[in-house]
């Protein structure tokens, strides 16, 4: 069949991302397998994890201290009969506290019937064998958690789709959850293109260039809850290029780098034509990283199973990893079974003065430093996107939006991370 002619459809930034998002939206991964609690960790839950008992399951002590009841605080200093120690895991639940009663208590031990506060040891004073001087107040409920006061036996704690960071582990060790159901990895093709590029241990000629986007691919790939399959370099030329797309058109999704552009050995967009592709968009208004590439193909209803969506990513190395963050990571998550995650940002002021073209939204790369209540930014001096060494020695992007040619320095200005 002779590929239909191909639109330009460039979108600015948001437009492109809410493509990519209500895309992903529809996307899911169904198909899970039961992982031990450490191969979870960076995994996405495929079931919903609720507490096995109240969470504390007793009242907690929060301090090292002296329980007692409130009242007998009223008048200062107090003088307390010291009838005992808990200590945190005592093996039976301490007997009831009685007025003018203190028992000495450690951090984590469960607090007995009768006493509603915790003092901490410096409030207290003259402490004998058995009676303790206290010189302070507390109110009721101070330095203890309620038994179920984090959550009631039964609660829901980390929903199904939840990416499993150090913190949703710690939550589902201690509900006694050794193994979890995940989402099983989407597999991603990882397609790299250009006459000039070479795999990294292959000897190489003076104008021959490494391979470097189908590394940082992966790296990404990974992060993001994928398993990225490497096909091999493809040819700027059609027949082979074609065949390797439709190898990796057998993945759950295809990305590929390079081949993009406008230049006459840029093949990618008319081979995915040929094949009937739909593009959703053939360039977003972003630096860098503007003639990304987003589309499907195959039919949704009628063979779900063939039914694919690709990214063709600009082959320059900083325009690669920049578009897959702001891109192919939403379908990819979506994918992983992930519930959707947004980008965030925050702001910094600038230390150097910004002026750029307007009508680009810019990603920057960029220093992020200072102290708590000043963070400063400062851009990395770089040659452009095919800086790999610039971006390295960055740890952020400055975002700058489109309708602006300036940015002062001492200005606030808005920052993102990408991951
Ligand atoms: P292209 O998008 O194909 O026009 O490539 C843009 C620039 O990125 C060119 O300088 C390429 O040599 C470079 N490039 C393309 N693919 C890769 C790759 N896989 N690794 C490193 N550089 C690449
Ligand atoms: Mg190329």
């Amino acid at each position: 069949m002779a590929a239909p002619p191909i639109q330009s459809l460039v979108l600015s930034f948001e437009d492109a991302r809410r493509v990519v998002e209500d895309h992903a939206s529809r996307l899911s991964s169904r198909t899970t397998e039961t992982a031990p609690l450490l191969h979870a960790a960076g995994r996405v839950l495929a079931e919903s994890i609720t507490a096995d008992r109240d969470i504390p399951p007793f009242p907690r002590s929060t301090r090292d201290g002296y329980a007692v009841r409130a009242a007998d605080l009223a008048k200062l200093p107090a003088s307390l009969k010291v009838i005992g120690e808990i200590k945190a895991g005592p093996q039976h639940l301490p007997s009831t506290l009685n007025p003018g009663q203190a028992f000495a208590i450690m951090t984590g031990a469960p607090v007995p019937q009768g006493a509603d506060a915790v003092v901490m040891v410096e409030y207290t004073s003259s402490q004998k064998a058995d009676s303790v001087e206290i010189k302070k107040s507390v109110e009721p409920g101070e330095n203890i958690v309620a038994q179920g006061a984090e959550a009631k036996h039964g609660n829901l704690l980390l929903n199904r789709g939840t990416r499993l960071n150090q913190a949703a582990i710690a939550l589902a060790a201690s509900v006694g959850r050794s193994r979890l159901q995940v989402f099983v990895r989407p597999q991603i093709a990882v397609l790299t293109t250009g006459d000039e590029i070479v795999e990294v241990d292959a000897e190489i000629g003076p104008t021959q260039i490494r391979n470097s986007n189908g590394y940082s691919l992966s790296v990404q790939i990974q992060q993001a809850g994928g398993e990225p399959v490497l096909l091999p370099i493809a040819p700027d030329e059609p027949r082979r290029l074609r065949q390797l797309i439709e190898e990796g058109l057998q993945s759950d999704l295809l990305i590929m780098t390079g081949g993009v552009s406008m230049g006459r050995y840029d093949l990618v967009e008319q081979v995915l034509s040929e094949l009937q592709a739909e593009f959703l968009f053939t360039g977003a208004k972003i630096q860098p990283g503007r003639p990304v590439v987003f589309g499907h193909i195959g039919s949704e209803v009628q063979a779900p199973a063939q039914h694919k969506y690709f990214f063709g990513l600009p082959g320059n190395p900083v325009s690669t990893m920049v578009t897959f963050e702001l891109f192919a990571r939403p379908v990819l998550e979506a994918l992983a079974g992930a519930s959707p995650s947004q980008l965030t940002f925050l702001h910094a002021r600038l230390k150097s003065e910004i002026r750029v073209k307007p009508g680009l939204t810019r990603f920057l790369p960029a220093v992020l430093s200072g102290q708590c209540e000043d963070s400063q930014v400062e851009l990395v001096p770089w040659q452009g996107s095919g800086d790999i060494a610039a971006q390295a020695r960055s740890n952020c992007y400055v975002v700058v939006p489109p309708d602006r040619e300036r940015i002062a320095a001492g200005d606030w200005t808005a920052v993102t991370f990408l991951t």
